[in-house]
């Protein structure tokens, strides 16, 4: 259920508010809108007659909220939510985010490199895999924690806001320490106590959706980590399964109006993962910026061709800096800056 107050309503009302939904055994989650707040009450309500609550002061109305997922719908929260991502940065909003550079972090001085060209060209994150989730146990698996270092060492040099994979729950803390940011990957959307434990850090997650996820499964995926203490979740489409064969994955982008009209997070594209190649990847994000994406993630390497991982995919700094000109020129046609 969600408690609406009236737009009057002081810290106290909803304090008291609060205090009723916890005599209730229910766990109360806060949304301070600009015009009024609500207070979503998240729990098992079987045995509970929520309707009494609009007795309390200052309350509008009591309201069901019809989605499986609670915290994440727009149910909750109409205004679409803006997650800081650190030095500055902010995904969501009217500034779209480009977080950029390589699948995998290879050594010290890719990582500089191609920090510094993908800030020069305006990115405001910088992306680079140091635990790499590999189907095949015999290709290269990242540099672990050196990796991070470097990573570390390049945000703190450009400026960059650092976003870095966590595939496990014994990483959180380490990762947490380097990264501005955690991605959860594909492989692991479904990986619940992954969730709840990158819900309990106070580093913002950056989902990507499961290969075969249904939207409701992405963003139940998402409640989990809200629900953990963690509000701050910015979704990631990187494409999906399905027959096709001349892309590595196939990239659904109606996903965006879909995650707009039934979420407030906002979401990014990832148009490297979502069809493996390189010469596709400027027109994907193109069309993900007119589609009203909040932010893209995407692979940029300095030698492509001699990639440790995903060089077919990635694209060069050059290219880079003319496909961020060309969206945001994109971004000015649709209401956004980049
Ligand atoms: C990546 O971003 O390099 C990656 C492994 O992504 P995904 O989890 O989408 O496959
Ligand atoms: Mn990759």
């Amino acid at each position: 259920m969600i408690v609406i107050m009236q737009s009057g309503a002081s810290r106290g009302d909803v304090d008291h508010v609060v205090g009723l939904i916890r005599q209730y055994g229910l766990r109360d989650h806060v949304i301070v809108g600009t015009d009024r707040t609500v207070v979503a009450a998240i729990g098992d309500k079987r045995s509970v007659d929520m309707s009494a609550i609009e007795n309390a002061p200052q309350v509008e109305r009591v309201v069901p909220i019809l989605a499986p997922y609670k915290v994440a719908s727009k149910e909750v929260k109409k205004e679409p939510s803006v997650i800081p991502i650190g030095r500055g940065a902010s995904v969501g909003g009217a500034r779209v985010a480009m977080i950029a550079g390589p699948c995998s972090v290879e050594s010290r001085q890719q990582v500089l490199e191609v920090a510094q060209a993908v800030k020069e060209a305006g990115a405001v994150g910088l992306r680079g895999g140091a635990f790499k989730p590999r189907t095949n146990p015999y290709q290269f698996q990242g540099l672990g924690e050196q990796a991070l270092e470097y990573l570390a060492e390049a945000g703190a040099a450009t400026g960059l806001a650092v976003v870095t994979e966590v595939m496990s729950i014994d990483q959180v803390e380490l990762v947490s320490r380097y990264s501005d940011v955690l991605q959860i990957g594909t492989r692991n959307m479904h990986n619940f106590n992954l969730l709840v434990a990158c819900g309990r850090s106070p580093r913002p997650v950056l989902l990507k959706r499961g290969w075969s996820a249904t939207l409701e499964e992405f963003l139940l995926a998402a409640e989990y980590v809200i629900n953990a203490g963690n509000p701050n979740v910015i979704l990631c489409e990187r494409g999906i399964r399905t027959q096709e064969t001349y892309v590595r994955n196939t990239l659904p982008l109606a996903v965006i109006p879909a995650v707009k009209r039934a979420s407030h997070l906002p979401i990014v594209i990832d148009p490297s993962q979502g069809t493996g190649h390189a010469y596709m990847v400027p027109a994907m994000c193109r069309a993900s910026i007119a589609a009203g994406a909040d932010g893209l993630l995407i692979e940029v390497h300095g030698d492509p061709e001699h990639a440790l991982t995903d060089g077919a995919q990635s694209i060069t700094p050059e290219v880079f800096a003319e496909t961020t000109r060309q969206c945001r020129a994109i971004a000015a046609a649709v209401g956004r800056e980049m």
